[in-house]
């Protein structure tokens, strides 16, 4: 029997509701709280139309402490998933620790003022988890999430040492809308325009932002697209724990039209994070932007086409080289139709409730602040398999 407590109520928080809604087994009690509960009220009423289940929902704002803290004390659960926006982060663990409660997310904290994506905020909370005997488990989305978990897949099973690491992210459907993000807005144009960077030889390297990019043929007929090279999160814990890692780098996919769109939002100041003032008010042209953008949700029923992620991998094994390719492909329809979303809420909503059922099961447990790559790859790669997200390697 356990509890648990999902915190948001947008694209990836209705994946998981669903995900968990269909293992009652392990999910016995599933309450959903976020800033709109008509969000909420909306996501329960198609979770009980699909499987039966019912799926209490609550208004909290989780960017304050004392109020989320009386809702987890209303609800006692066993573990707290944060499916809200990366601002979030660490108020929900403040909370987490007051209360006793596990913790798990799908983004690194990142301060509203600032685009910056680093652990060390979240990290430094490593000693207060430890000491109250919980555990926060941070990143498992599909990237971070199932990229690290593929990587400590690839260092059980396949590698003595991982050498070079590429995370390559291609997204081959299409919403035929003029420019739309698949995930939240805000936080998806502060990722892409922030400035290159990858692990190289022990230090980190810039680039401009998108400035390179390669041709990567993709698997099962998806063929050539150009991909660009980017900061992603899971590269600082990557670097960090694979043995043996003298480069790693992270691509995604972007077509012409939007690349020119998000150009153009640049250049005449609509992705800027500073504040200016409007009508009196001051206001974050990107918080504008967001706002007048299509909200991710609303893509599912548009989007065709599939969804390809994977890491490949080159290093040692018994002296010799080698190189694995470990990806998943998605389909967009399919996952619409399974739980009405596209498949870029659908890949990261999978690995949430698998994170959360890996830590309520019991299979990954541990006091303090963990990454993925820092756990046991073997049941979460099972779980892939089963839950909606197989997996295939091949050797290149
Ligand atoms: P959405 O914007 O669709 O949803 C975010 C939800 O959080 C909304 O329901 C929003 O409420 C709620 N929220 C925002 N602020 C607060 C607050 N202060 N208190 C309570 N609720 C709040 O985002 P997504 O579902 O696309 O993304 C969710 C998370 O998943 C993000 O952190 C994102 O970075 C991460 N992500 C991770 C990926 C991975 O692979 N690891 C990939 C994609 C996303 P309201 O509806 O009122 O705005």
């Amino acid at each position: 029997m356990s509890k648990v407590l999902i915190i948001g109520a947008g694209g990836v928080g209705s994946v998981a509701v669903h995900k968990c809604a269909q293992i009652p087994e392990i999910f016995t009690e599933i309450h959903l709280a976020s800033r709109t509960k008509a969000k909420c009220d909306a996501i329960a009423e198609s979770v009980k139309t699909r499987t039966g289940i019912t799926v209490p929902t609550y208004q909290v704002d989780a960017d304050n402490v004392p109020e989320t803290v009386e809702l987890i004390k209303k609800i006692k659960p066993d573990l707290l998933v944060n499916l809200a926006l990366p601002y979030q982060d660490l108020t929900l663990m403040d909370a987490c620790l007051e209360t006793g409660v596990n913790y798990m997310d799908t983004a690194n904290y990142e301060p509203l003022d600032e685009a910056k994506f680093e652990y060390k905020w979240q990290w430094a909370y490593q000693e207060r988890f430890k000491e109250a005997g919980l555990m926060a488990l941070l990143g498992s989305g599909f990237d971070p999430g199932v990229t690290n978990v593929f990587a400590a897949h690839a260092m059980k099973h396949h590698f003595d040492e991982i050498h070079e690491l590429d995370i390559i992210d291609c997204n081959a459907g299409d919403h035929g809308q003029a420019f739309a993000t698949n995930f939240n807005p805000e936080i998806n144009i502060r990722e892409i325009t922030q400035r290159g960077r990858y692990w190289e030889r022990g230090e980190w390297v810039e680039t401009d932002p998108l400035a390179w990019s390669m041709d990567y043929d993709f698997p099962e007929d998806i063929g050539e697209k150009k991909c660009y090279l980017m900061y992603h999160e899971e590269l600082e814990s990557l670097a960090l724990h694979i043995k043996g890692l003298k480069r790693a780098r992270f691509w995604m996919t972007f077509s012409e039209k939007y690349l020119t769109h998000l150009k153009v939002l640049e250049n005449i100041g609509m992705t800027s994070i500073e504040p200016i003032e409007y009508n009196g008010q001051m206001i974050q042209p990107i918080k504008f932007l967001t706002a007048v953008l299509p909200e991710p949700g609303s893509l599912g029923p548009l989007t065709k086409g599939r969804t390809c992620i994977g890491n490949v991998m080159k290093g040692i094994k018994n002296g010799k080289e080698k190189k694995l390719y470990v990806y998943n492909i998605c389909s967009h329809e399919a996952a619409y139709k399974e739980v009405g979303s596209q498949a870029i809420s659908y890949t990261t909503g999978v690995p949430a409730m698998i994170g959360a059922m890996m830590m309520l099961t019991g299979k990954w447990t541990g006091k303090g602040v963990f990454n993925m790559e820092q756990l046991d790859p073997d049941p979460f790669m099972e779980a892939l398999n089963k839950h909606g997200l197989p997996w295939k390697e091949v050797e290149l």
